[in-house]
């Protein structure tokens, strides 16, 4: 009989939002009146800009003529977007990067896990905890993790380092040896993000000890804070240690519509087992065209569009929108002394539980008293235990109103 990958055997249950989804069956179940207001989105509710249309309708009607039709395009992604990109979310902030250290993609879901295919099997891992969850499943399945430490919550051959209130949410450097650390700012889910000194210690750590920073940065548009990098590159010595991961997704409400890329500078080289240096980049592009045929060319249109004049005023507008919701939020929870982080630069208000309740006891409380749905922060880490995750992506009638109802909780 053919053997399966054992790793898969260690995977934990996707617990977090199946144990929601049964919480809030089972309320509305017994309580049939009651509108449950959802404030643990994590997907976007705002319909793709004008802009954006228009390009993917002309697209698809350059598609339907056979002197205009595109068949496969250039695995790494079409020009027209990769100068997009490189003008407008580099060059503009200063930050020189190559048309051909961009990659284009469906999805930095799939390239933050993909991108392990680059690495050593025996390469040491590194997260923040509380975490997204696919950098540490996707490791799980690469084999990487060793055991599952019930007790602890962790796997044991993973560094998970503590984001809490108490260091700031700000990742205190490795005390053991870690290969590869994922770093997201602004956080999923705290909401958090780091200042460009806070990034730069995390840079000069990886260039002296030969690590690799994976720098999620798919909450990039959301950043309002001078202090706070667009990207990992604006820090100086980044370029030969990290790889920086963009998204559409929120950016622009391509959740559905799927576009995404990938930075992988060419100073940045590992090692292979012969101890030779090995460009990141020129392994990339090979994965990349092995096993990928690029992203449609009608989405890589709608994507462009989004750096047009227009695109850019109606995407910010959306954004603005997200914050002011994440704003009434935060300050809805100060009203009535609840501490909470994040929503600045960020679409999600990360509260300390009040009288250091657990998270799903504020959970059931919530559903229960408010009818209002979030997410436990224990669901994302150990160290998320005690906090809890409110998201801007709601209507703002809804957001109100479930805001005023907070006020109201015993
Ligand atoms: N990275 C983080 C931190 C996320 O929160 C998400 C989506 O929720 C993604 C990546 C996924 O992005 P994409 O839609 O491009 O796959």
């Amino acid at each position: 009989m053919f053997k399966v990958n054992d790793y898969f055997g260690r995977l934990q249950g996707s617990y977090l939002f199946t144990e929601i989804a049964h919480r809030v069956n089972a309320y509305t179940k017994e309580n049939p009146d009651k509108e449950i207001i959802r404030l643990g989105i994590g997907d976007v509710t705002r319909p793709l800009a004008p802009a954006v249309l228009q390009a993917i309708d002309a697209a698809t009607r350059e598609m339907s003529d056979a002197k205009t039709f595109m068949g496969y395009g250039p695995e790494q992604g079409y020009e027209f977007l990769r100068a997009a990109i490189r003008e407008n979310d580099y060059l503009a902030r200063g930050v020189e990067i190559g048309l051909d250290e961009i990659f284009v993609s469906d999805g930095s879901k799939c390239d933050t896990g993909n991108i392990q295919e680059l690495l050593s099997a025996d390469c040491k891992i590194g997260v923040t905890d509380p975490v997204y969850p696919v950098y540490v499943d996707t490791n799980v399945m690469a084999g990487r993790s060793g055991e599952f430490d019930a007790a602890k919550g962790e796997f044991t051959e993973i560094t998970y380092i503590p984001t809490t209130a108490e260091n700031g949410f700000v990742p205190a450097l490795p005390e053991r040896r870690v290969d590869v650390m994922y770093l997201c700012s602004p956080n999923n889910p705290t909401g958090t993000a780091m200042t460009k000194e806070q990034l730069k210690v995390w840079v000069d750590w990886a260039n002296e000890t030969g690590a690799l920073i994976l720098f999620d940065g798919a909450y990039e548009h959301f950043i309002t804070d001078e202090n706070v990098p667009h990207s990992i590159y604006e820090i100086d010595g980044a370029k030969t240690c990290a790889v920086e991961f963009r998204s559409f997704s929120k950016t622009a409400g391509f959740t559905g519509t799927r576009c995404a890329y990938t930075v992988i500078p060419k100073e940045l080289a590992g090692e292979n087992s012969r101890g030779e240096k090995v460009s990141l980049n020129a392994m990339w592009l090979r994965r990349h065209s092995t096993k990928f045929n690029g992203v449609s060319y009608i989405v890589q249109r709608g994507a462009a569009a989004v750096y047009t004049e227009e695109g850019k005023k109606q995407i910010d507008e959306t954004i603005a929108f997200y914050l002011e919701n994440a704003k009434i939020i935060r300050e809805g929870l100060g009203r009535i002394g609840i501490t909470a982080y994040g929503g600045v630069n960020s679409p999600y208000v990360w509260l300390k539980t009040p009288n250091g309740m657990k998270s799903w006891d504020f959970f059931d409380k919530l559903l229960t008293e408010a009818n209002v749905v979030g997410t436990p922060g224990s669901g994302f880490g150990s160290a998320g235990e005690g906090y809890f995750r409110l998201t801007a992506f709601n209507t703002r009638e809804n957001t109100e109103k479930a805001i005023s109802r907070l006020a109201n909780l015993k």
